[in-house]
């Protein structure tokens, strides 16, 4: 991977955790996922679900911020994101992906209508849209994770690919 590609794929993750898209990850970013993913399966905040999945966002949200929030104003910059969270991304995609794993299983607890055996590919592609995944992507990264075609998206299955997705490869400098 050349420093090109390199520069685009963090600026692409950086944009994923901007929610707002107002240039810093903080925790409204989080809170407003959290609040999307609810309006989208119409499940109030107060439920015990809908606080599961806030308290998972907060989870998320100071998981990020320890990593790559260098200066603590509780704001994380996309200089502090390439600094502090690259080489995270780089060197150990799964343990950045475990700080989602609270806020993930709550969404899929949402998504499944709390069915044990995971989410349908339609679900997970309702949670990517309304994420700020391009609807034809969202259904596209939604159908390859049910690799085994039987119709349910486990929560190892997402966290692999989330992790996948973190997973950010420095260039050969
Ligand atoms: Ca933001
Ligand atoms: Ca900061």
């Amino acid at each position: 991977m050349d420093s090109a590609q390199y520069e685009r794929k963090i600026a692409a993750r950086f944009a994923t955790f901007d929610q707002d898209g107002n240039g810093y990850i903080d925790r409204e970013d989080f809170s407003a996922a959290a609040r999307a993913v609810l309006a989208e399966f119409g499940t109030t905040a107060r439920s015990d679900q809908g606080q599961a999945v806030f308290n998972g966002a907060e989870a998320f949200w100071q998981g990020m911020a320890g990593i790559a929030d260098v200066d603590g104003d509780q704001r994380v910059t996309r200089e502090e994101f390439i600094t502090g969270a690259a080489k995270r991304l780089r060197d150990s995609p799964d343990r950045f992906a475990e700080i989602a794993r609270p806020f993930l299983h709550a969404v899929i607890a949402v998504a499944s209508g709390g069915s044990p055996e995971g989410s349908t590919p339609e679900a997970v592609a309702r949670v990517l849209r309304v994420l700020g995944t391009a609807a034809e992507g969202a259904e596209q990264i939604a159908r390859a994770l049910d690799a085994d075609g039987d119709g349910r998206i486990s929560e190892e299955e997402i966290l692999a690919a989330f992790a996948g997705y973190c997973g950010v490869e420095a260039p050969d400098a």
